[in-house]
């Protein structure tokens, strides 16, 4: 197949990838949905998870999106130097999002900023975003979609924390902000949390936390622990699912952290939510793929 072809087959089996994130959940937010699910002692809670799964599996059968808000597209890449395609991924991946627009359809969720109109095609400038780690020597290429909706996207918030506020300091940061927003977020919840020096470091950490599978840890156990304790203590805060009060607020809390200048600490959180269409795919140089989050799927 010519360079052409390869693009051409790139754009279309990622245009039916996007489609189908946006219709089925990946297979741990099913599982953890479940198990939250069967520990719910709530009435009103339990009658919200069945219509959950019940909404799920009519989006399957009816091959419509499970949420009307269909989010703002984004790829988390990680691209070997040596993948063939490297050089013509950002345009095969725009290409393939207003492929998937037509076809599934989604939501027209891209607006021009200052010039305030919507472009129909969920692109627009800087949209989709791509954001990038290049793996030397690798051939392959593992993209992670994501779809961020509006109402999961607005708890984000990022700050620099003077070094005396200590680990205490960005608990309080988070716990104010799960108070303050975590309603409107659909939950249960994804909380990602980013530490590192600067806004921009911690903010960039915070949404690639929601790319990690659910049940996996930080590796450093301080790091996981504090996972722990921020899902006790905002499970405790009784969010429930849709906010309506229930056992369980979150389906985890992930922390990514770098190393920090020693006067400051950099914190953020982002949050996905109960519907967190996010999907992983792995292409080799020959265009052979893998898909891990979603089983079963046909590309
Ligand atoms: S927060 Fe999530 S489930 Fe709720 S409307 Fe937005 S995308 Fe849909």
């Amino acid at each position: 197949m010519n360079k052409t072809g390869q693009i051409r087959r790139l754009t279309d089996t990622m245009a039916i990838f996007i489609s189908h994130v946006a219709k089925v959940l990946p297979d741990d937010v099913m599982k953890k949905l479940e198990q939250l699910s069967q520990a719910e002692t709530q009435p009103l809670a339990a009658l919200i998870y069945e219509t959950m799964f019940k909404n799920q599996k009519l989006a399957a059968e009816l091959n419509r999106p499970c949420c009307q808000d269909t989010g703002v597209l984004q790829f988390w890449i990680r691209c070997g130097a040596e993948f063939p395609l490297i050089g013509a991924l950002e345009g095969a991946l725009r290409d393939a999002v207003v492929q998937a627009t037509l076809s599934s359809p989604l939501r027209h969720n891209s607006v021009e900023t200052f010039d305030e109109y919507n472009t129909r095609m969920n692109v627009g400038k800087g949209v989709p975003t791509v954001f990038w780690d290049i793996i030397p020597e690798k051939t392959d290429c593992e993209i992670n979609v994501y779809m961020a909706g509006g109402g999961c996207t607005l708890p984000g918030k990022a700050m620099v924390l003077m070094p005396s506020a200590g680990y205490e300091g960005i608990v309080r940061f988070v716990l104010d902000q799960m108070t303050t927003y975590g309603l409107n977020a659909c939950p249960p919840l994804l909380i990602g949390v980013g530490v590192a020096t600067s806004v921009e470091t911690a903010a960039l950490l915070s949404k690639k936390a929601l790319m990690r599978s659910l049940g996996a840890h930080n590796p450093n156990e301080r790091a996981a622990k504090l996972e722990a304790l921020l899902t006790d203590a905002i499970n405790a805060i009784g969010l429930g699912p849709q906010g309506m009060g229930g056992s369980s607020s979150v389906l985890g809390v992930h922390v990514e952290n770098t190393a920090r200048h020693p006067s400051t600490i950099g914190v953020a959180v982002n949050v996905g939510c109960w519907s967190h269409r996010r999907g992983q795919i792995v292409f080799d140089q020959e265009l052979n793929v893998s898909v891990a989050t979603h089983k079963g799927v046909y590309l």
